[in-house]
């Protein structure tokens, strides 16, 4: 399925899956037959996490804005944005009130949210989705990959190496001061650390929180150093995000 959709990682990725959204408006432009049109104007965006509610919003506002005035026979307006996930509301991992704002304003921008529904097939010409017992085919020619995105292959290699135990996107489990447990040597951070601020939610993979365990393993790997053996646990990144539990500075700078 990953060759016929394109995820969204790299510099590269973001210039395929342009080149892939310009073709095509300009294959429904040339496209005779109305039924043909419509699919090459239907988008299906796999995944409601941070990357694919940003791109559904994103290829709206092209749609509506950016190339409303650059076709002659197309209203690229009328294109169909469909955002899928299995999940039940969009930025799963945020809180619900997030979710819900952030699905208010696709749906303000006229993007389709399909939840709780599963891609099984991507073809060149139809995606088949699943929800529940029902499988369903939709006719289009694009289709965009974002969820799933897997972490560096170090997790894998720390992993054999040292015996950390990763996370289904082979990130690794840390403790709540960002150490390999048993490894107080060992720390990691950012989208590869998998470590849970509040309950048994985990902390998500944003710039915010890369940076602020950035500094918190430093301060601590100082205090290392120096031959303080206990860290500085009031600044322990769960302990500082579960004081500030109401507003986590992550949620709040994320964007
Ligand atoms: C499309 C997209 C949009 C995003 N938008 C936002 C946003 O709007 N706001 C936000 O807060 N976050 C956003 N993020 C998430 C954000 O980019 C990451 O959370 C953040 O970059 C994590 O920082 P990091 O240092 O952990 O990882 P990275 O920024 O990925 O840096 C890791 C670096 O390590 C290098 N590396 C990997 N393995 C090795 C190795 N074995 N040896 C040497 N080097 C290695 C990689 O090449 C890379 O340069 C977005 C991510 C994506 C993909």
């Amino acid at each position: 399925m990953a060759r016929a959709a394109p995820g969204l990682k790299t510099v590269e990725d973001a210039t395929a899956m342009r080149s892939r959204i310009l073709t095509a408006f300009e294959s429904a432009e040339r496209e005779t037959d109305p039924a043909q049109s419509a699919s090459w104007l239907t988008f299906v965006i796999v995944g409601a996490g941070p990357t694919g509610v940003e791109l559904a919003g994103a290829l709206a506002e092209v749609a509506m804005k950016t190339l409303r005035d650059g076709f002659r026979r197309i209203q690229p307006s009328s294109a169909k944005i469909l955002l899928i996930d299995a999940v039940e509301h969009a930025l799963p991992g945020y809180p619900l009130s997030l979710s819900q704002k952030a699905e208010a304003a696709l749906r303000r921008l006229g993007v389709i949210l399909r939840p709780q529904c599963r891609v099984t097939d991507v073809h060149p010409d139809f995606v088949v989705i699943g929800e529940g017992d029902k499988a369903e085919s939709i006719p289009t020619h694009t289709v965009l990959w974002t969820s799933g995105v897997r972490a560096s292959p170090l997790g894998e290699a720390l992993s054999k190496a040292v015996g950390a135990a990763i996370d289904k996107d082979h990130r690794v489990l840390v403790e709540p001061d960002l150490c390999i447990p048993g490894h107080p040597e060992l720390f990691v951070i950012g989208d590869l650390a998998s470590v849970k601020a509040e309950g048994d939610q985990v902390v998500p993979g944003v710039a915010p929180a890369a940076m602020q365990e950035g500094n918190m393993s430093q301060r601590s790997s100082r205090a290392g150093l120096r031959g303080n053996s206990s860290r500085p646990s009031d600044t322990g990144t769960a302990e500082a995000w579960r004081r500030s539990a109401a507003t986590p500075p992550w949620l709040n700078s994320a964007g």
